[in-house]
């Protein structure tokens, strides 16, 4: 959306750095791994400032709200930082950095953002923040209390998104499907997809983010129902033991977990689904673990994802005394991972031979072949199929294609003729 004011304002847009006289580094402060990644893409950026043509550097996002004044202090390259509290004089702030004068009061907004995912996909912001307060996590206290869009601005998003011929619609929020229940007293998540799958345009519609707790017959309902809806539910569990939920502050509990599965599962028989873990939670015993272990060797997810346990700042877990030592962290998250790769192997050996319909997101670096993505994979997060480029497609055509072979979490294919 920060892209939207600078274009209304006359600025081109340019994606290289180097080119670029203004850089703006949107940042994350989520975890340890991503406060690395923010500060190292900042040094990275600031080197820019030599070597390229940039006169100003703006650094803008999560880790600016959390750490504005250590930040100010430790990289001075940064030129401006802007936390979250202060985008309602965002550009106030950039046009007196930058030295122009300009009376409008441009503020961000969702109808007027630049799709910086191509042309094909992009991501629709159903809701802002998140009130379930789990123990470990920082973001309710960046991003303040789950806030849901109204459905009318929700829908009105999307139409100019289809209008612009996105084919790709992906539903964020910290949480799907809690949308609506702050403002119409219900989820409304279904409806909303519901709604969504009548808009002409797309061909694919996503939501991530749905927590077990919350996942209702309806929402199921919907998506078996609905070709447009990806069979892809991206379920963030973080755990397992009873134990360790509970001192996560998470909502369900393993017999609903494994209900919830169960049931998607049986509804939807090709279902895709993901799952994030965390593994080192302060208290989290051998035992615990195990029962973590067990469940994904029971519960067979497609895509899963494992992060080791990170101390946060200000956060109800910090505190806790129990904190597990590191090698003990690592050690765990490989054994989930190794267990991962070999259940990832057999799930998509299965689907040797099938035909799927796939998006073309682009091409290798040698362009020797065509990177494209079925509705089993998500936008950089998932597998990438590789098809030998030896017919005319192009970023964002819809193919079909059939699988060939798998690598690691990969498959190789070729395109079928219709
Ligand atoms: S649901 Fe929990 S982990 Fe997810 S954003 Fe909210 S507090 Fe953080």
């Amino acid at each position: 959306m920060c892209i939207g004011i600078f274009k209304k304002e006359n600025f081109e847009i340019v994606n290289n750095p180097k080119e670029a006289e203004i850089i703006i580094i949107n940042t994350c402060g989520f975890i340890e791994s991503a406060k690395e990644e923010a500060i190292n893409c900042m040094l990275e950026m600031a080197e820019y400032k030599s070597a390229g043509n940039c006169k100003y550097l703006i650094a803008m996002g999560c880790l600016v709200q959390r750490y504005k004044n250590e930040l100010e202090k430790s990289i001075p390259e940064v030129d401006l930082f802007v936390s979250i509290d202060e985008y309602d004089n965002l550009w106030e702030k950039i046009s007196n950095l930058v030295n122009v004068k300009s009376e409008s009061k441009n503020t961000l907004d969702y109808l007027n953002r630049i799709i910086s995912t191509g042309n094909t996909t992009a991501y629709l912001k159903i809701a802002e923040g998140c009130s379930n307060r789990c123990t470990y996590c920082a973001i309710p206290y960046i991003r303040g209390p789950f806030v849901s869009r109204k459905m009318e601005d929700v829908l009105s998003e999307a139409e100019q998104l289809a209008n612009k011929g996105i084919k790709e619609l992906i539903v964020i929020a910290q949480d799907t499907t809690k949308y609506g229940i702050d403002i119409y007293g219900k989820p409304c998540l279904a409806e909303l997809l519901d709604k969504l799958c009548k808009i002409e345009g797309f061909k694919w519609i996503r939501f991530l983010y749905a927590y077990p707790e919350s996942i209702t017959d309806e929402l199921i309902e919907v998506v078996k129902q609905n070709d447009k809806i990806c069979n892809y539910f991206d379920i963030p569990l973080q755990h397992f033991s009873d134990k360790v939920l509970k001192r996560m502050n998470r909502k369900s509990d393993s017999k609903s977990i494994e209900k919830t599965i169960e049931k998607i599962r049986l509804e939807i028989p090709d279902v895709i689904l993901r799952t994030t873990l965390i593994v080192g939670f302060p208290g989290e015993t051998e035992e615990d673990f195990f029962e973590l272990y067990e469940f994904v060797n029971r519960a067979k997810f497609e895509k899963l994802g494992v992060f080791k346990y990170s101390k946060e700042d200000g956060t109800p877990a910090a505190k806790m005394k129990e904190q597990v030592h590191y090698k003990t962290k690592q050690s765990r998250l490989n054994k989930i991972m190794a267990l991962e790769q070999q259940i990832s192997k057999i799930k998509l050996e299965e689907k040797i031979g099938n035909v799927y319909e796939a998006i073309v997101d682009g091409f290798s670096d040698d362009n020797k072949f065509i990177c494209a993505r079925s509705y089993m994979d998500i936008p950089n997060e998932d597998g990438t199929i590789f098809i030998k480029n030896n017919r005319r497609v192009k970023s964002g055509d819809f193919i079909k294609c059939k699988i060939t072979a798998v690598k690691n979490y990969d498959m190789l294919g070729e395109i079928i003729e219709e």
